[in-house]
């Protein structure tokens, strides 16, 4: 006798997948051909009709941890690493501006490697790279010069409404 298929997700409003099935160290996983895998990489390759290699990381775009629609993922490429690695270095360039009083040489210093390492990424549209940046040009303004205090407010202004127009842009899909 054919045994029922058991449901292995359900789907909510965003057409999100939410996982039903087992969980091994707090990955979905699946049983296939006596093999356990992961549940997010297996849908991803029937979806997608790809073999990904062990290596390969999927990065979540609907912003839903947990959900394993395959639609809602694409394959971690080196430059989302870059930003992930230059969101942590931002953090702890905060952290230093908050701990440490700097010279405006030093405020010149940090704002020309944000520029030069944070803003390419800019076009990424990533929302916690902007705060991070913010995060980093408000906590400098209290070091700054006058002139550099101009710039970094300007920079903060087109920074928010960067923020802002991506915030509705994803409002409206
Ligand atoms: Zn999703």
């Amino acid at each position: 006798m054919a045994r029922k298929a058991k449901q292995l997700y359900f789907t909510d409003g965003n057409d999100c997948w939410h996982w039903l099935g087992q969980m091994k160290s707090g990955e979905a996983v699946i049983t296939r051909n006596g093999k356990r895998r992961s549940a997010k990489k297996y849908f991803y390759q029937q979806h997608h009709q790809v073999e990904l290699d062990a290596s390969d990381r999927l990065k979540n775009t609907c912003g839903h941890k947990g959900c394993i629609n395959p639609a809602h993922h694409r394959v971690r490429t080196d430059d989302d690493r870059e930003l992930t690695a230059t969101k942590q270095w931002l953090y702890i360039l905060k952290s230093s501006l908050e701990k440490t009083e700097q010279t405006p040489q030093q405020i010149a210093f940090m704002t020309t490697n944000i520029r030069n390492r944070a803003f390419p990424l800019l076009k990424s549209n990533d929302i916690g790279l902007i705060r991070g940046i913010v995060k980093c040009f408000q906590l400098a303004r209290t070091y700054a010069s006058d002139v550099q205090t101009v710039w970094l407010n300007k920079q903060m202004k087109w920074l928010i409404s960067k923020e802002h127009s991506i915030l509705k842009t994803a409002d409206s899909v």
